[in-house]
C-alpha cells in the first residue's frame, strides 16, 4: 500500500500539546487559513489540509503549545 500524500496535500504538521494548551484561542484567531478551531472546551486541527505553513499560531501561542514541523 502506498500511503504517500502529495506535498501540496499536506504542507505541515501541526501538533498541540494539550497538557499545555490552556484553549484561550489565540492561535485560532491568529491562523489566516481558518484550521483551527475550538470545539467543546478542545483546540482541535479542524481543516489541516488548508493549512500553509505560516507559523503564526507557534510563534503567538504564549504556552508554546503548538508546533508546526513542515514537511
Ligand atoms: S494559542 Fe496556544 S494555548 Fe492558546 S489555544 Fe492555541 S495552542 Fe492553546
Ligand atoms: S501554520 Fe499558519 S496556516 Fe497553519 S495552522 Fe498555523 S497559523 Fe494556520
Amino acid at each position: 500500500m502506498n500511503d504517500e500524500q502529495p506535498a501540496s496535500k499536506k504542507p505541515a504538521v501541526i501538533r498541540v500539546n494539550g497538557s499545555w494548551c490552556k484553549r484561550c484561542g489565540i492561535c485560532v484567531a491568529f491562523c489566516p487559513k481558518d484550521v483551527l478551531e475550538i470545539n467543546e472546551g478542545n483546540l482541535e486541527v479542524a481543516r489541516p489540509d488548508d493549512c500553509i505553513a505560516c507559523m503564526l499560531c507557534e510563534l503567538r501561542c504564549p504556552d508554546f503549545a503548538i508546533t508546526v514541523e513542515k514537511e
